[in-house]
């Protein structure tokens, strides 16, 4: 969604108090909550899965770099533009394309600010092996940092939870400070890629009301992206 110049510096401000406060956390304390609320991955694969309530999974640029130096796939492989569900229901069909307008530009590319990984036609995950197989992730060492902290993640210095089955069991005193230790790295890579994203961030010509040149687009069975991330502006185009 476009933003003017002053709101862009409020953001980068907000960003980088709330980066500060986060580099104050002790890895001990995010441990302790950890215990508190419990933890055991039931290896169930279900985060994974299409059928789970939202298995997007944002990816950071050390993921991308990670997974595009190590695994058989190229980024343009296995990453897709991240947006909001009602841009990706649009797409999809199964809401009314009026929800497109705040991110799309006068030249019909929708605004994107960041990326995720891409899901297979069913939904699951791309790196989820065929559930008629074992169900296992195939880049496991490789994975990117939300799946390694799943479910848990840090917003405003909280740690919060996503849905999962093995919330509420018993997690070892060394796991536990293993796990906080990945929740804190994440927390904090996600906050200094958020203000860079903000810092990069170029000012785009909103559309308006009317969005027939990009309908006209995504007949022919494309979207054109423009992805804002922690490096810049980048473009992008993918089949519908
Ligand atoms: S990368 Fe692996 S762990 Fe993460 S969602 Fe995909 S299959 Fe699951």
């Amino acid at each position: 969604m476009p933003f003017s110049e002053q709101y862009r510096d409020l953001l980068i401000q907000g960003a980088r108090k709330e980066l500060y406060r986060a580099t104050e956390l002790k890895v001990g304390y995010v441990a302790s909550m950890l215990r508190e609320i419990g933890f055991s991955c039931t290896q169930c694969g279900s985060c994974c899965r299409g059928d789970h309530s939202d298995n997007r999974v944002m990816l950071l640029q050390q993921d991308i770099l990670r997974i595009s130096k190590y695994s058989v796939l190229s980024a343009t492989e296995f990453s897709l533009p991240f947006v909001p569900d009602e841009v990706e229901n649009a797409l999809k069909g199964n809401s009314d394309l009026s929800d497109l307008v705040p991110f799309t530009d006068s030249d019909g590319n929708i605004h994107s600010f960041g990326w995720m990984l891409r899901r297979k036609k069913n939904g699951d995950c791309i790196f989820l092996e065929a559930a008629d197989l074992s169900s296992r992730c195939l880049i496991y060492d490789l994975r990117p940092a939300l799946c390694q902290t799943y479910p848990f993640y840090m917003e405003d210095c909280k740690l919060h939870t996503s849905e999962c089955k093995g919330l509420g069991s018993d997690i070892s005193y060394a796991d536990s400070l293993k796990l906080a230790r990945l929740v804190l790295d994440r927390y904090i890579r996600e906050l200094e890629e958020r203000i860079l994203v903000y810092q990069h961030y170029e000012h785009f010509e909103h559309v308006g009301t009317n969005i027939d040149y990009s309908l006209e687009r995504f007949k022919k069975g494309h979207v054109f992206y423009i992805v804002h991330d922690s490096e810049g502006t980048h473009r992008r185009r993918e089949r519908m």
